[in-house]
């Protein structure tokens, strides 16, 4: 029985884990996000949201390979992972996108922090093969409002519209949704 525990346990690592970064994936975000915006709602606890993008992300692969892309994914994989709490669910939602879930915290603290990834990611040196590259993330920051936000979609749209700002505003910033 130990033995099926533990092979279980696997599995579900397996399941929900992006072997490149160590992040949770999408669909695991999903269903925790789901669980904590229920908790939000019933207990009255503040609930945001960081959705990351990679500035210029294709420029890597197509200046030195696929595996320079892997490299800078991997490398703010790990900031993420550093800047953020135990209770705090980080995942790579997409190619080279990212979110982190952070229960108890409201969107003044989350900007907070989300500028402190930013500020890690764009300062850390970033080597591949001997070339020091230039990585910067855009990054948007939603609060749960469980008036408006009827739908876990509701949610990741709003922090999604505010990353699509930071990106149309320069790059490199974060921009908080309302
Ligand atoms: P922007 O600043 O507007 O976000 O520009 P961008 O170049 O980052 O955006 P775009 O969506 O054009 O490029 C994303 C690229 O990410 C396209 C895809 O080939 C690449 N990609 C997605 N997943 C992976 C992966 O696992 N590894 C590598 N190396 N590349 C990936
Ligand atoms: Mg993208
Ligand atoms: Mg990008």
């Amino acid at each position: 029985l130990a033995a099926i525990a533990i092979n279980n346990a696997f599995l579900f690592e397996m399941t929900t884990t992006d072997m490149m970064t160590k992040l949770r994936m999408k669909h695991y975000f999903y269903t925790i996000l789901l669980e904590r915006m229920e908790q939000a709602a019933t207990e009255g606890h503040p609930l945001s949201v960081i959705m990351m993008d990679i500035d210029f992300f294709k420029k890597f692969n197509d200046s030195y390979g696929h595996s320079c892309g892997d490299a800078v994914l991997k490398q703010v994989a790990r900031i993420i992972q550093a800047n953020v709490r135990a209770i705090d669910l980080a995942a790579r939602y997409g190619g080279e996108e990212f979110c982190v879930l952070l229960p108890g915290t409201e969107r003044g603290r989350a900007h907070a922090i989300a500028e402190r990834i930013r500020q890690s990611v764009a300062s850390a040196s970033t080597v591949y093969e001997g070339r020091s590259l230039a990585v910067t993330i855009s990054l948007g920051v939603a609060q749960y409002d469980p008036s408006r936000d009827l739908s876990g979609k509701s949610l990741i749209d709003r922090a999604d519209r505010a990353l699509y700002y930071s990106k149309q505003s320069g790059r490199d910033r974060v921009s908080v949704a309302d």
